[in-house]
């Protein structure tokens, strides 16, 4: 098995880098080096130089040696140092990964990290240095030059920009550069992570062959009600349709999918679960961090219900692979919007093992909800005109609607119908 060895930046008394609002820059460092070798572990063995909050030497220079001495005596394959920028202008940013000067063969490990970061965050821009011909940048860094396997630094951002130290807090972002980083190990050292890969190619598994998630809505948020209001919804639950079906079309979400979904997550708003309905999640949508499923500060709480619904909605759309996503992580009040997950389940069927762990759920979700929503009958009266809607319309339904009118009588023979208004 190879080995790598994982260096998180400063420690202990050496804060590193300090942002404008107090982030020190040890902390993101070991969060993200904490990420990557959890995320290697399933494929290599992995090595920390720390896992805590400290330093590994009593001055700068003896601390930065104790780190390459643990990956030379581990028999590291590839050394990964992260660290987190700093600059005096306050509007520098953006990543860089550097290597020792000169042509090493640090440079190919170099350029597997960057070519994962610049796919896995368009948003942040990368610093190169094309000079050499590569994107890398050049410094002769204590843990670069004392090590003996091929080994970068990592600078993930400048955490003395504001904007970039608030991403860098971000859970949700600290993930996304994890994910690269260890993306980019593997692809250096020829071996595939499993976890969060995006499932096969959606051409393989023709959207014929299940119900889409994106789409124009097929059922009209009338049907909806009457279909919730038949299986027992509250009240509140009735009334959210409205929303769905107001926030869907920009997403590009089929709202009576997600519609659907929120009556089998919710038990058509009754819940009963580990959160209520304070939480304005419609869909039990976790944390950035996450944790158990039976752990109610592991779930997300949403301001309103505007936003768990548009959260809810920008999910569907990330797993279904829509145009447009993933969005940029300021964009979305979705709190695990995950680069991997992109187009991760383009069919309802197919969330079954992804948004939930039972294989059967995406199936249920169809049968048992969505299939019926769409078959009711919805009575819309608008004054004068009666507009019904819904698949497999039958007499007895056009009579029903018409006797809201008034005393219906039907006679076949004649072959008419004729309403007495009330
Ligand atoms: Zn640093």
């Amino acid at each position: 098995m190879k080995k790598v060895c994982i260096d998180p930046g400063h420690g202990g008394r050496d804060p590193g880098a300090t942002g404008p609002a107090g982030t020190q820059e040890k902390t993101i460092n070991l969060a993200v080096a904490k990420a990557v070798a959890t995320l290697l572990s399933e494929a290599v063995e992995v090595k920390l130089t720390r896992t805590t909050d400290v330093a590994l030497g009593p001055d700068r220079d003896n601390d930065l040696r104790a780190r390459a001495d643990i990956a030379n005596k581990y028999g590291a394959d590839c050394f990964v140092s992260i660290h987190a920028n700093a600059a005096t202008a306050k509007t520098a940013h953006g990543f860089e990964v550097y290597t020792t000067p000169g042509v090493t063969r640090a440079d190919a490990l170099a350029t597997c990290i960057i070519n994962r970061l610049q796919k896995i965050s368009p948003t942040l821009a990368l610093r190169a240095d094309w000079s050499d011909g590569d994107a890398d940048k050049e410094k002769p860094f204590t843990v670069l030059m004392k090590t003996k396997m091929p080994a970068v630094l990592v600078e993930l951002g400048f955490i003395s920009n504001a904007n970039e130290e608030r991403l860098l807090r971000t859970p949700g972002f600290q993930s996304v550069c994890a994910y690269a980083i260890a993306q980019g190990i593997a692809d250096f050292l020829g071996v595939r992570l499993h976890s969060g890969e995006p499932a096969p190619a959606p051409a393989a598994t023709p959207a014929a062959a299940g119900t889409p998630i994106g789409g124009e809505p097929q059922a009209t948020v009338a049907q909806a009600q009457t279909w919730a209001r038949s299986r027992g919804a509250t009240s509140h639950f009735v009334e959210l349709a409205e929303l769905y079906w107001e926030l869907a079309p920009a997403v590009g979400v089929r709202p009576e999918v997600a519609y659907a979904q929120f009556g089998k997550e919710t038990a058509f708003g009754r819940f009963g679960g580990v959160i209520n309905e304070s939480y304005c999640n419609p869909c039990g949508l976790k944390t950035t961090i996450g944790g158990s499923n039976s752990d109610p500060d592991a779930h997300q709480r949403f301001p309103n219900w505007r936003a768990g619904i548009h959260a809810h909605l920008d999910h569907l759309a990330l797993y279904a692979g829509l145009p447009g996503y993933p969005k940029a992580l300021s964009q979305t009040p979705d709190p695990r919007h995950f680069v991997y997950l992109a187009g991760n389940a383009r069919t309802v069927e197919a969330l079954g093992g992804r948004w939930a762990p039972s294989p059967e759920y995406g199936l249920s979700l169809v049968k048992d909800y969505l299939t019926p929503l769409l078959a009711t009958v919805a009575v819309a009266r608008l004054d004068e005109t009666v507009r019904l809607v819904g698949d497999g319309l039958s007499l007895e339904d056009v009579l029903t609607a018409l006797g809201g009118l008034g005393q219906v009588r039907w006679d076949k023979e004649a072959r008419t119908v004729t309403i007495e208004r009330g």
